[in-house]
């Protein structure tokens, strides 16, 4: 309506005045205002409808607005707002439960925070207590949150900016088969080659110093790179192998995104911690937290466990894990999720990386995929440099909005990332639009 479009005119211009943005150079930054969200759509600043293929951060796993999920909160609110950690609360409860039914193996003690970069540190707070050792292993190409110790476990150059050389983190090189590292042609030679390398540098930096090691099960931000057959599995060897506390990161690829609960479901293992955030809830209330083994969960059986949050499971947040957990299960979004991937996203990307020179790679599962823009498909000289943009993904971009479309992008990838219950026709639509717009970045190709 046009009451609502001038509201957000001047929610611009307060904006401008008064908000202080992540990750940005306040000056330039032109925001885009959203003045309506349901479902998989948004409407922008001008009132225009456009399909979220970006799940905002990649969070909104059931959608903008789910009715019982609101009415679950509204209810919640009604109830009992907040109240201090401490104490017994009933949706906190029920979460935990919910929670740890889901995660693999023993990992049946859930301790909440109020997002995926805190769930991150404190994850790697318990693996140092338990262990007494003190160094993390984290991988290139990662992304942990924003933090101080969350972004210098970070692989991406947001890192570089936060890092002062005290973190006592040490990045490897991910198994990342498009772009090897270690030249490897097939995925077997990109397990065996990443797992040598990863052995080396525990050996080398000393294991019996290293608390833990954090991986995302599927990496997100940093491109949606699938991990080849037994990378993860490697990793759990030498992780029990040497003393190492695992951490698998499911702040991303956790609640349904790649068709599993959890990412690491795909594969048979368990891992000491895993955090959580975003999906738990769809961030209808920020909520995130860490559920760990058995045995970290006894090392503080005696022992105090040094931390804590004014709004450790707070109710609200709590009681929309409940009822989005509950409508993803009842409404079969997680195979949903998995259907979508496996008979519409993926052979979808794969006609059209038969039909766009520009895509270099196309991956993913569930609704969690990839799309990698190069300007050549020998060189994979991708189409913005890494850690940067460029005009012409600039123009991606915007050729992707004018067709309806709010995109993820990040440096040279389009990440394919809708809610789990997108409509099949919505989703379609939004591919279609998508395979129009790369004739944007075909022209650049070299
Ligand atoms: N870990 C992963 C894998 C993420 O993708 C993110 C956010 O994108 C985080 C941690 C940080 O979560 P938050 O932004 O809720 O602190």
């Amino acid at each position: 309506s046009a009451e609502l479009i001038e509201a957000g005119k001047r929610a611009y211009e307060l904006d401008r005045e008064h908000v202080f943005h992540s990750w940005q150079a306040q000056g330039p930054f032109k925001p885009m205002t959203i003045l309506k969200a349901e479902g998989s759509y948004v409407w922008d600043g001008d009132g225009n409808k456009l399909i979220d293929m970006s799940g905002q951060l990649v969070n909104t796993n059931i959608g903008h607005q789910h009715p019982k999920v609101v009415a679950a909160i509204q209810e919640q609110a009604a109830q009992i707002c907040t109240i201090a950690p401490q104490h017994v609360n009933i949706a906190r409860s029920e979460a935990a439960r919910l929670i740890a039914e889901r995660t693999p193996g023993d990992l049946n003690h859930v301790f909440f925070t109020n997002g995926g970069a805190d769930a991150v540190e404190h994850a790697i707070r318990m693996a140092r207590l338990h262990t007494g050792r003190y160094k993390v292993l984290s991988a290139y190409r990662s992304y942990h949150g924003g933090t101080q110790l969350a972004v210098n476990v970070t692989g991406d150059p947001r890192r570089v900016a936060n890092d002062y050389g005290n973190s006592g983190v040490v990045h490897f090189m991910p198994a990342y088969t498009y772009r090897s590292y270690f030249g490897s042609t097939t995925e077997a030679e990109e397990t065996e080659r990443a797992l040598r390398h990863l052995e080396d540098m525990i050996v080398l930096e000393g294991a019996q110093n290293i608390a833990a090691l954090i991986l995302e099960s599927i990496p997100g931000t940093a491109g949606i790179y699938m991990p080849p057959a037994g990378y993860l599995e490697g990793v759990r060897e030498l992780t029990k192998k040497h003393g190492i506390m695992f951490i698998a990161d499911e702040v991303m690829a956790g609640f349904g995104r790649s068709g599993k609960w959890f990412s690491i479901n795909h594969w048979d293992i368990t891992p000491d911690l895993l955090t959580f955030a975003k999906g738990v809830n769809s961030g209808y209330v920020p909520l995130g937290g860490v559920a760990m083994s058995d045995a970290i969960f006894e090392t503080f059986g005696d022992r105090v466990y040094p931390g804590g949050l004014t709004y450790s499971g707070h109710p609200l947040a709590c009681a929309a894990a409940v009822s989005a957990i509950g409508v993803m299960a009842e409404e079969g979004m997680i195979e949903n999720a998995e259907r979508l991937g496996r008979d519409i996203i993926g052979p979808r990307l794969a006609q059209m990386m038969e039909r766009h020179p520009s895509i270099g790679d196309v991956r993913g599962a569930g609704v969690f995929w990839a799309i990698e823009l190069v300007k050549n498909r020998e060189t994979k000289e991708p189409m913005a440099a890494y850690g940067g943009s460029s005009p012409e993904m600039n123009e991606l971009i915007g050729a992707l909005k004018a067709k309806g479309i709010l995109p993820f992008a990040n440096f040279n990838r389009i990440h394919v990332v809708p809610a789990l219950n997108i409509p099949d026709e919505v989703l379609e639509q939004a591919l279609d639009a998508i395979d129009e717009a790369l004739e944007v970045t075909d022209k650049y190709v070299s």
